[in-house]
């Protein structure tokens, strides 16, 4: 069974620490951490934590100590994993749209390196050459044999170099000696279907034969999770089997060996997250009733920029008449976090319980309408942490040239 927190527990943590409050679970980290070890230990495959879901440094030590790797979009981030602990070659450095003076200041940390354009991948093989080998990301449009949809990886996205690009690619490794040591794929958030890592897998292999020196594919994050209450996420044991599978038959086809990479960050957090947020206001309207918290999209912006569904739960009031509400924000436009939605009667004072909410939570919180952002906590086996404190009218102004 997967390890959550009780609402008793949540509720001490809110009488201590106050709301809004983030929560995060170290266990359950644990535990999502050793299911993919789980799926994937028949083929060599490393596990990066992409840490833009969740950066606190004190979560980045959490995997640190767990084995894993980390995968970085910024040199901020690069530098929190090494404030983790994290060695340069457990590091991948995957920008986008950055400029070259961020992929030198990467290889003087010595961390792995993945290119996203060609212009970058030229300026970079003409400086290094052959010295400093880096993994190149592709966009793989619509797959060959094509029934699978990308999510991100269409032809018109920003990321990768086109996978129609490939004789650019091996141009420039001819005429600046740089080494390919790895292929890359990220095809989006949340998907579910095993036949889209299986068939970008398929892809990267077939890709492999053009580079010699290639060893490592990397087939991104995106594992799914369930959001809603009877949703299913990403069957990774299964992706785990036919992973196993079709690189074991590659491998030995053509007498190659290679390490598999993934990138998972809303998989190995998410449900270790809870949000706690104070119901200040019922406002009963001709039509609806609206339920006011202490929070807003500052908070937790996945239901307003991604229209995301967290599961919502008044743990003051777990047993009371359902009644229908729409949970609302304090922020000066609409931020709207659940419309119609069914919770045991809110009365003012009462916690509600936001879960899913360690990926992509705190860390897009912002200070809009100047409000600060939230305490974090985190709590391994009933000990409860402080990890971030409450920002302050002071955290405020900080910064600012008066
Ligand atoms: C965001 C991102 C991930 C993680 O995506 P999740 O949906 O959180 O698993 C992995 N790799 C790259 C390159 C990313 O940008």
């Amino acid at each position: 069974m997967a390890p959550t927190l009780s609402n008793e527990l949540l509720l001490k943590a809110v009488e201590k620490f106050d709301t809004p409050l983030y929560v995060y679970d170290e266990e359950r980290i644990h535990f999502q951490y050793s299911k993919l070890l789980h799926a994937f230990h028949q083929s060599d495959v490393k596990i990066f934590y992409a840490c833009k879901a969740l950066s606190n440094i004190n979560i980045l030590r959490i995997l640190q100590k767990l084995g894993s790797g980390i995968d970085c979009v910024s040199l901020n981030e690069v530098q929190f994993a090494l404030k983790a602990g994290f060695e340069p070659s457990k590091i991948i450095f995957t920008p986008n749209s950055v400029s070259i003076d961020d992929y030198k200041e990467a290889v003087s940390i010595g961390v792995n390196i993945n290119i996203d354009n060609l212009e970058i991948l030229r300026q970079f093989g003409e400086h290094y050459g052959s010295s400093y080998p880096v993994v190149v990301r592709i966009n793989p449009h619509i797959m060959a044999g094509g029934n699978i949809k990308i999510s991100t990886g269409h032809i018109d996205s920003k990321f990768g170099i086109s996978i129609d690009q490939i004789d650019q690619i091996l141009k420039i490794k001819s005429q600046t000696q740089i080494k390919i040591k790895g292929l890359h794929l990220h095809t989006g958030s949340e998907i579910k279907e095993v036949d889209v890592f299986i068939n970008g897998l398929q892809l990267m292999l077939e890709l492999s034969k053009k580079f010699e020196e290639l060893s490592i594919i990397d087939l991104g994050g995106g594992f799914k999770v369930p959001y809603k209450p009877d949703e299913k996420g990403a069957n990774i044991d299964e992706l785990g089997m036919r992973l196993h599978e079709t690189l074991s038959k590659f491998e030995t086809d053509q007498h190659k060996k290679f390490q598999i990479w993934f990138e998972p960050g809303k998989y190995i957090v998410s449900e270790a997250g809870y949000f706690l947020t104070k119901a200040t206001i019922i406002k009963e309207n001709p039509t609806r009733t609206f339920v006011g918290v202490d929070s807003g999209f500052n908070h937790l912006i996945r239901p307003m920029f991604y229209d995301a569904y967290h599961i919502i739960h008044n743990i003051s009031n777990t047993k009371g008449p359902v009644k229908q509400y729409n949970v609302v924000g304090n922020i000066c436009e609409t931020d709207t976090f659940a419309w119609d939605r069914a919770l045991h009667e809110v009365s003012p004072g009462d916690i509600l319980l936001f879960n899913n909410a360690g990926a992509y939570g705190f860390e897009m919180s912002s200070r809009f309408n100047s409000r600060t952002r939230p305490a974090e906590v985190l709590v391994n086996k009933g000990e409860m942490k402080l990890i971030r404190r409450r920002e302050t009218l002071d955290d405020l102004i900080q910064g600012q040239v008066l």
